[in-house]
This record gives C-alpha cells, structure tokens and sequence, in this order.
C-alpha cells in the first residue's frame, strides 16, 4: 500500500512517510493509492477493538516496516473501552457510539494514541527530537499531549484559540508541561490551523526543527478512527442483521471521513449524516456544490466550529464527482438553541446527558425521524459531557458527575503562554526558547 497527495497523484508515501511527513510535500493530504476491500465475514471471531483494528489496518500498512508492529500498535493505542449504548427511550432504534471513554475524554484519544504508537516505532535517520505542532478547536492538542506527554524523543506545541474553548478543554490543554508547550492564540481556530500549514512551508523552521503533525490532517490519526466504525457496524450487523446509519458531529470531517473510508472498505455501515453546528461551509456545499470555505464563527459546540474543513480534500478526492459525493453523505445543520433545546428535552425524555458536540448529531436524529427516516441510527458521541460543565449543567440542571481521568487533570497547575496569531510570533518562540 502507498499513500498518495490529494493534490498529485505522482507523490507517493509508505505509511511510515505518510504519518512522519504528516502533509505531502506539495501541501495536500495523504490518502491512500488504493482501498482494500473487505465482507464481514473477514472479521468472523474478532470482537475487541484491538483485534478487529489490526485485522481491518493491515492492508493499510502493508509493505511498511510498522506491519510487523501493526498488533502491538493498536494493543497499546485501544487500551480503553468503546460501548455501544442501546438508546432505550429512543422512539426509534438507536444506540449510542460512546467514544470519550479515553484519557482526556474525546473521540481524539483514538487517532493522538495511535499516532504517538506509530511514531515511536518509526526510526528517523535525523537524530533531532521531533516536534509535533497541533492546531486545537479544544479536544485534540489534550489528547495529542497526553499520548506523546513525557516521551524522550519529542516535543510537543499546542496552539489553541485562546477563550474560544471551554475552561476544562483549556485546562486540559495546558496541565502538561515538561515536552509540552501550549500556547493560547490570540484568534480563531481557523486561524491556529493557518499557522501550522505555513509552519509547514517555512523554510527557516524547516531548518530549524523537524515538524511533524498531529491533526487530523495526519493520516495515522484518520485510519485508526475507522476502527470504532468497523466493531460498532460489525456489533449491529450481527445482531440486527441490518446496516446501521451513523450521524455523525462533524467541524474538520476528520471523524466523518474515517467513517466514510470504514463504508467504502466494505464495512456494513447505510447511510452516513453530518451534524454540523451553524457553521454551514459543509451543508451549503452539498446543497448547493459550491465550496466557499469562510470564517469560523463561535458556537456551543466549539470543537466542531470550523469553516475551512481540511479534509473536504479527501473527501473530494474519493468521491470528484459532486452528485456521486452528495449521494454518499447527509448533512444537516443544529444551531445553539436547537443545541440548548436538545440538551434540556433528552435529558428528560431519553435519560442522557450529551455534551454539546453530541447534542448536535441527537438533534439531526430526531429531525431524520421526523422526515420518516428508518433503521437503526447510531449517534456518535464525541467527548464526555463533564468536559462541557457549564453549558450542559446549566440547560439540563443535573450535575455532571467527572470522570476519573478527567479530575486528575483538572487537579494540575495550568502552564500556558499567550500568541499573537501569526507565523512569525510562532516562529520567535520556536527558535528563541
Ligand atoms: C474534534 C471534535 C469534533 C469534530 O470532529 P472532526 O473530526 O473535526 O469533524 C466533534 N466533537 C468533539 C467533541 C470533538 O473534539
């Protein structure tokens, strides 16, 4: 298997280059050269994650060094549970794909451990520490930290737009220290994204580091997500003897995207449905066709409040005609107080607490029922609601008891620095400190 540039074909990666590299040379995305493909009958006796995730991303890695390590990788980087939660006082079948059972409680868990697995067995000709530069709309940069938090042979920079994530992402963010710098950016999402692309592309820090990413744009964080999709369709498919729908959260696509890859493997997935938040570039364009990324604008739902989509490409990319790509894929819209509204009625009538991220995809479930929507539908549940306190306790007036994972972090000291959202003040503080 080699990866090759959304941009041109003609650059070409193992999977070891693909994930060391992060973005291609000539700026695009790593996807791979071609798909394998599956029936479900290739995962018979496989149901832990591990196992199944090793079955399904062998063919992703064949030919890489990282082959031989494939099970080892993902023993290390599944090592927290994945349940699929009937949703009981659903009136309709539903389960819930629970996927913040990790350490920092985000579906991000999943891509950062592997990742940071990966890496660690890659060997590198230059002898340099690696410095890993995360872009953050809150939940990545604290999972990216605590998988590579501690390990001797990188560094790691979070940048993330500073006030615009919830207090416990921000603490999160910023309770590492040692190979850990956070720096809170005085700008958007959007903005904290800019930076790492033109980091990428500046000489000088070329010169002066060896850069590596950790965001979705990485192509070790996108194939481990397709994971979760394949033992969650495979669980259903089994006992249901039907495919289940999946809605899907969605700001960057990256967790969509894996779960568009899990289908487009063979994986017994229907339909698939993105819940975005009032950042429409991604519903307006399958209306209407027309790309017109724009700025982000601040929602509930912080995580997902993206307006240039980066793996928009990828998608494109499987799919580059636009009526075969809007057949693929739902899509539809929740505003903050549909979010607000979603969080107080299924606190009440379904008996869950949802973080607002998760609210959305709950949300965009009932208006699929209400449009005579059927099937099974899975909402996937992107992070844990005690991340999002103030939001979720004041709509639902419950208190969200903390995981454990999440009050040892809160209990550390906050070690952070302010930015100016630019590539040079990036760049003074990468090379002067
Ligand atoms: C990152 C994130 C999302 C959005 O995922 P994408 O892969 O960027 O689409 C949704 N919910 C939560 C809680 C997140 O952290």
């Amino acid at each position: 298997m080699h990866y090759i540039s959304t941009r041109d074909s003609s650059h070409q990666a193992s999977l070891s280059e693909a994930i060391a590299r992060g973005i291609a040379p000539d700026g695009g995305l790593y996807v791979p050269g071609d798909f394998p493909h599956f029936n479900t009958r290739d995962f018979d006796g496989l149901n832990e994650l591990p196992d199944i995730a090793e079955r399904l991303l062998a063919p992703f890695a064949e030919g890489d060094p990282l082959a031989s390590q494939l099970g080892d990788i993902c023993r290390e980087a599944f090592n927290f549970p994945v349940p699929l939660v009937t949703l009981d006082q659903a009136p309709a079948p539903a389960s819930v794909l629970e996927l913040f059972h990790g350490p920092t409680c985000a579906f991000k868990d999943f891509g950062a451990r592997f990742l940071a697995a990966s890496l660690g067995r890659i060997p590198r000709a230059d002898k340099r520490k690696l410095t890993i530069l995360v872009a953050t709309s809150g939940d990545t940069g604290g999972a990216v930290a605590a998988a590579f938090h501690k390990k001797p042979w990188v560094d790691v920079v979070v940048l993330y737009p500073k006030g615009l994530v919830s207090e416990r992402q921000a603490q999160q963010l910023a309770c590492w220290g040692d190979n850990v710098r956070t720096f809170a950016v005085n700008g958007t999402f959007d903005e904290c994204q800019r930076m790492v692309k033109e980091a990428f592309l500046d000489a000088s820090l070329k010169e002066s580091h060896q850069l590596s990413s950790a965001n979705s744009i990485n192509v070790g964080r996108l194939l481990p997500q397709m994971t979760y999709y394949a033992k969650s369709s495979l669980e259903l498919w089994r006992q249901l003897g039907r495919r289940p729908n999946y809605i899907i959260p969605t700001g960057n696509l990256g967790n969509a995207m894996a779960c568009v890859w899990a289908r487009h493997v063979g994986l017994p997935i229907g339909e698939i449905v993105l819940a975005t938040n009032a950042n429409q570039t991604v519903t307006d364009f399958l209306r209407s066709g027309e790309w017109q990324p724009r700025a982000s604008i601040a929602t509930l739902a912080s995580a997902m409040d993206v307006g240039n989509p980066s793996n928009m490409e990828r998608l494109r990319s499987l799919h580059a005609d636009f009526e075969e790509l809007q057949g693929q894929l739902g899509a539809s819209s929740v505003d903050d107080i549909e979010i607000r509204g979603t969080l107080r009625r299924d606190s009440h009538e379904l008996n869950r607490i949802w973080c607002p991220h998760t609210a959305t995809a709950a949300k965009v479930y009932r208006r699929m029922l209400s449009r005579g929507a059927r099937g099974h539908w899975v909402i996937v549940s992107t992070a844990h609601p005690a991340k999002f306190n103030d939001i979720v306790e004041s709509q639902t007036g419950q208190e969200v008891p903390v995981p454990q994972a999440l009050a040892t972090l809160l209990s550390l000291p906050r070690q952070e620095q302010e930015l100016e959202a630019s590539l040079s003040a990036l760049r003074t503080q990468l090379q002067t400190t």
